[in-house]
């Protein structure tokens, strides 16, 4: 198989480059929240896959709605006015359960071309109403919002635009909130103003007239689990009201429990315009992924955006499959999975705090069950790991081979993003593997 894979398969470049050489890893079985290798060497996934195995392993719920709906009806398409039964229903029970009058749901196969998919109907919808040319959109630094061409010039990832000339002349950025290391301190309250005089100030500079929209993580996943302050998102998200911008969050990885509630926008106090979700949605069993449109913006472009020809739209759109196992996904948050998960997160975080006097511990954050630890070789001077790919590397496969996945960012960030369906004993293993990981990193 690794000589197999190294022929023929192609993994995605951006992260780590070494693989290649040392061979892929070929997990082949996986139960709750622990994951087995092909060689029988068993591991705790500390990182759900990649941030979307919210319901965790061999949830056998989940394993009977899909079987179900392959056996009666494997695939109808949305186009032509056609639909299947479990896609109806997902869309109104996430309907019921989304903030405020997020009514409306368009159904994509992943979080990418969700946020593909609010660009275009964010033009279409300022079409609809008679401001064509409100055509930019801002985001954040350190923000990440796919690898699609849209999707990757939102985000604020330099290894996402390389060779692409991106982002596009319309897509813009506003700094990062990102607190342990900001220019203008550590202090809550000047890291919020300091981001709403920014979003004022580059609006300014756009021409408030031209501005659409603004894109927002509830916490930046990608960008190494940054934690806004208190406060943060519902100010951007007033500061985008006063000045006619429509407000984007992206909860592809905050949604379905990863926090806390089944959204973070909810522990924020906060209706978004538009909301994009994607991996808790079906927790990997199937791709999909989902737009949630307000009335207001869905009641403008229903009937075509006033546009001769609107054209928008997936294959696998609204696929029945993806669509039970989401039901499934849904019934069991509801029914103890959310309850568990808040229970482990603050086991996790608990645990992860008490890691912060380890000399290579430069910070710990996170909320629920997305956590991280920020790597130093200086606390007093937060010097980073040394910037290449290569010591993060290195902190993934000792932590491999001590039996835990985590995420080792570039930037030397450790991630977490356990399932939640984590028992006391999984966490308790991912902080003593982490610790571990982290003594044999000092030698
Ligand atoms: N938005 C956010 C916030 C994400 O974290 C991701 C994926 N990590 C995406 C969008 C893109 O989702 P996908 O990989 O399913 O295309």
């Amino acid at each position: 198989l690794v000589e197999l894979d190294r022929a023929h398969l192609v993994h995605p470049v951006a992260s780590y480059r070494g693989h290649e050489k040392a061979g892929v890893r070929v997990l082949a079985s996986a139960k709750g929240a622990r994951v087995k290798e092909a060689g029988g060497h068993e591991l705790i996934d500390g990182f759900a896959g990649l941030w979307c195995v919210n319901a965790g392993y061999g949830q056998e719920k989940i394993v009977e709605a899909a079987t179900r709906q392959l056996r009666e009806l494997p695939y109808a398409t949305g186009y032509f006015g056609l639909g299947s039964e479990p896609a109806i229903r997902l869309a109104s029970e996430l309907a019921d359960r989304a903030p405020g009058d997020l009514n409306h749901v368009y159904f994509t196969l992943g979080g990418s071309d969700a946020v593909d998919s609010t660009v275009r109907f964010i033009r279409y919808y300022f079409h609809a109403i008679g401001k064509p040319e409100k055509d930019q959109f801002i985001s954040v630094m350190n923000g990440y919002h796919g690898s699609s061409t849209v999707g990757a010039g939102l985000t604020a990832l330099p290894a996402f635009h390389a060779g692409f000339g991106l982002p596009f002349d319309w897509q813009h950025k506003i700094p990062s909130h990102y607190s342990y290391r900001n220019p203008v301190g550590t202090e809550p309250q000047a890291i919020i103003e300091a981001s709403v005089a920014a979003l004022r100030a580059k609006v300014e500079e756009i021409g408030p007239e031209r501005v659409a929209a603004f894109y927002v993580e509830p916490i930046q996943g990608s960008g190494g689990v940054l934690v806004p302050p208190d406060g943060w998102v519902k100010a951007m998200r007033e500061t985008c009201r006063e000045l006619d911008i429509l407000f984007v969050a992206d909860e592809v990885i905050t949604g379905f429990g990863r926090t806390g509630p089944l959204f973070a926008c909810e522990d924020e106090g906060i209706v978004p315009d538009l909301m994009t979700v994607a991996k808790g949605l079906t927790s990997g069993y199937c791709p999909m992924g989902a737009v949630l449109l307000s009335d207001r913006i869905y009641d403008a472009i229903a009937d075509g955006a006033g546009l001769t020809a609107v054209g928008h739209g997936y294959t696998y759109s609204a696929h029945p499959v993806s669509a039970a196992v989401g039901l499934a996904c849904l019934d069991l948050y509801e029914n103890g999975l959310l309850e568990n998960g808040r229970r482990a997160g603050e086991r996790l975080m608990a645990g992860l705090h008490s890691l912060a006097d380890h000399p290579l511990v430069g910070e710990v954050r996170g909320r629920g069950m997305l956590a991280a630890v920020e790597l130093v070789t200086d606390k007093a001077k937060k010097t980073p790991l040394p910037a290449s790919a290569e010591p993060a590397k290195r902190v993934f496969d000792r932590a491999w081979d001590n039996g835990l996945v985590v995420r080792a960012f570039p930037t030397g960030v450790l991630g977490y993003a356990p399932p939640l369906c984590a028992t006391d004993a999984d966490i308790d293993g991912i902080i003593e593997r982490t610790k571990m990981t982290l003594d044999q990193t000092l030698e």
